[in-house]
This record gives structure tokens, C-alpha cells and sequence, in this order.
């Protein structure tokens, strides 16, 4: 008997006719920044009811525009939460200000938005929170105490590509809507991202702060009057995401039908906490399971690893980290996020996933566990 397959927990789809456009463009004699962003920059901006969108080449160059271009500097506080890549607070950090955590929401896993208004200060600028899983926050909450405050909004959408709130689409509403097109992620160019702005001088400000601060004027001459980095994006990646836009429907309601076989399927004895049951906004960018205490992951993790399969840890809380613990955070601070991040596990879930492989994964579960 042969052994099945390993399944990873992730994998992206790219299929035959992105390659051969990805091909295309290698051949074309220009690789870099050119007519493959500018296409992939105007689908994304019907994809968001016709907002501005400018194109990164990563999620983490798109959070940290998003900041400075929401004002954020030194001495300032940026409220987000601790249960995220840390990426989302790296940036907080990058660009000299503050990051103040809230605990998160133990059902959702998102931050606590009961919670935002006592962590506010005189120094707080911006609120960053993260949909986590591709689960949005509840919107109309989130903008009420932000206008309340008068503070900006750099929302982490990293995993929401596709998401919804009330029907319409994350990063059609809203402030500053930071994406993501990592491999793992729901929409992925091997590396890239995009930022969704508010007015047009805030997007010229991002073509800024995307290129060494540099912009040229209509007979060429060139100026630089801002420090910019270097974080655009090549037509090669562009030309991989533009061939994955079309089927993104299609991949969220392949998605949506392996979370419900996962509802169905796994064994609730198990007593692991379960993802919310949300088909309308969340476009199910993973499916995960939080272990019961009695469970140790690491152990379970290698079980089913034995068994053929990929589990993925998201995420460690990130004020646990050695680089946050020395800034002066600890533990026991937000017990929420701890016990999800000690006990969170990532079920394989990706498009190209068999309905045999929910199957697969629910029964070496239970094995697992015993
Ligand atoms: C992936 C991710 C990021 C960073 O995106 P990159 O493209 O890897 O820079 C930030 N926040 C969250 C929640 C993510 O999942």
C-alpha cells in the first residue's frame, strides 16, 4: 500500500494559462513595474466599487504606507491585536510609533472592539485591527468609535481578500484597506500587496513611498521631497495575480463547501472550539481549530504530521516575542490571545483540496486525540 500524498495545510492554485501569460511577460522585454501593474491596479480598483488602489510588493509595505500615510510617527500609539502575524506590529514599530494591544474577542479571534476605547490615549492616531481567518470585524462598530475619536483606520486585510461586510467587499468601505498576495494567501502572486486609499493625494503619496520618494513631472524632470523606500511591485507577480482574479468567487465558494464538510465531519467529542459559522463575509482564508488544554499541540501537531498532514500554527501572540517582551510587554496580559495561540491549530484547507481530504484530516484527528 502506498502511503497517501502529504497534505499541506496550504498550497496555492496557479493554473496553465497564468504560466504561459507569466511566460509572456518574461519575454516581452519588460519585467518590472509597467502595463501588468497598471491593469492588475485598475481590476483591483472595480473589485473595491472603484476606490483608489495602488499595488506593493508586500502586505507589510502596504501596513507600513498605510501608517505614515495616516500620519503615524514617532511618539504616537497605534491600537491593534496581539493574535497576528507580526507583521502586523513590526510596522507599528518601523515607523517609530507605539504599538498598544487589545485582547481579542475569544469567539472570533479578532480584536475585542469593547475593549478599544479604555487603551486610547492622547497619543493614539490609528486603529489597526486584523481579520483574522478572512473574518471581518464588525465594521459599523469599528468606524463608530474611530469617527468618535477622530483616529484613522489601517485595516490588516491581509487574509480578507474576497471577505464581505453587509454584502459588499472588504476594501470597498473603509479607510486605508491593507492586502496581501503572500503564497498562502487567498489571492498571491508569490509576494505582493495592495493598498486601498482614501483621496487622491494619499495615493500619489503612496506612489511616493513605494519609490525612493521620487516623482517626475510632465516634462520629465524628476523630484524627491519625501524618504521612500522601494516596495513596488514587478508585471511578473502582477501577471500572476490578474490570472487568479477571475476564478476568486469561484475559489471562496470552493472554500466556503470544505468548511462546512469540516462542520459536519469533525468529531465534536473532540472538544476542540470551533471557527464562527460565518458563510456571508468571510471568505475562509483558513479553518481553524482551538485544541481543548488537555491537548498539547506540539504533540498533535506531529501526530497528524505521521499521519500524511500539514497543520499550521496562527499565531504565536506576538507580545510574547522576545523583540515585544524586551519593549515591556508579558505574559498574562492578554490571556485571550495566550490561550489561542498556545492551543490554535490551522486544518488543511486550500482549493484544489479534495472533499476525501476534510475526511482525511477529521479521522486522523480523532486518532490523534486518543
Ligand atoms: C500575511 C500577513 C501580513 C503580511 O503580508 P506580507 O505580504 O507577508 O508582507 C500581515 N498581516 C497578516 C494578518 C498576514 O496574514
Amino acid at each position: 500500500m502506498t502511503a497517501p500524498e502529504f497534505l499541506p495545510f496550504t498550497r496555492p492554485s496557479i493554473d496553465e494559462a497564468t504560466i504561459a501569460g507569466v511566460a509572456e511577460v518574461l519575454r516581452s522585454g519588460w519585467i518590472t513595474t509597467g502595463p501588468m501593474v497598471r491593469d492588475f491596479e485598475n481590476a483591483l480598483s472595480q473589485c473595491f466599487g472603484g476606490r483608489l488602489v495602488r499595488s506593493l510588493n508586500s502586505g507589510t509595505a502596504a501596513l507600513e504606507i498605510g501608517l505614515r500615510i495616516a500620519g503615524v510617527g514617532p511618539g504616537h500609539e497605534v491600537i491593534t491585536t496581539p493574535l497576528s502575524w507580526v507583521a502586523t506590529s513590526n510596522v507599528i514599530l518601523s515607523v517609530g510609533a507605539r504599538p498598544v494591544f487589545v485582547d481579542v474577542d475569544p469567539v472570533t479571534h479578532n480584536i475585542d472592539l469593547e475593549r478599544i476605547e479604555a487603551a486610547i490615549t492622547p497619543a493614539t492616531r490609528a486603529l489597526m485591527p486584523v481579520f483574522l481567518a478572512g473574518l471581518p470585524v464588525d465594521m459599523e462598530r469599528l468606524y463608530t468609535i474611530a469617527n468618535k475619536h477622530h483616529l484613522r483606520v489601517v485595516e490588516d486585510a491581509a487574509q480578507a481578500f474576497g471577505s464581505r461586510w453587509q454584502g459588499q467587499r472588504i476594501g470597498a468601505i473603509g479607510d486605508l484597506v491593507a492586502f496581501s498576495f503572500q503564497a498562502n494567501k487567498n489571492l498571491t502572486c508569490a509576494e505582493g500587496g495592495a493598498l486601498v486609499l482614501a483621496a487622491e493625494p494619499e495615493a500619489l503619496l503612496c506612489e511616493k513611498y513605494r519609490l525612493q520618494g521620487v516623482t517626475r513631472s510632465a516634462d520629465g524632470e524628476m523630484e524627491c521631497d519625501v524618504l521612500g523606500g522601494k516596495s513596488n511591485l514587478t508585471d511578473v507577480a502582477a501577471r500572476i495575480a490578474l490570472g487568479q482574479l477571475p476564478s476568486l468567487e469561484a475559489v471562496i465558494e470552493r472554500r466556503k463547501a470544505l468548511a462546512r464538510r469540516y462542520f459536519s465531519l469533525w468529531d465534536r467529542s473532540l472538544d476542540c472550539q470551533m471557527p464562527v459559522e460565518d458563510f456571508a463575509n468571510s471568505n475562509w482564508h483558513m479553518f481553524q481549530v482551538v485544541l481543548p488544554e488537555r491537548v498539547k499541540r506540539p504533540q498533535f501537531i506531529a501526530r497528524m504530521r505521521e499521519a500524511g498532514i500539514g497543520i499550521g500554527v496562527h499565531y504565536p501572540p506576538i507580545h510574547l516575542f522576545a523583540l515585544y517582551r524586551n519593549l515591556g510587554f508579558r505574559e498574562g496580559q492578554f490571556p485571550h490571545a495566550e490561550r489561542i495561540g498556545r492551543q490554535i491549530a490551522s486544518l488543511p484547507l486550500f482549493p484544489a483540496m479534495a472533499d476525501s481530504d476534510v475526511d482525511r484530516v477529521c479521522a486522523a484527528a480523532s486518532k490523534a486525540f486518543s
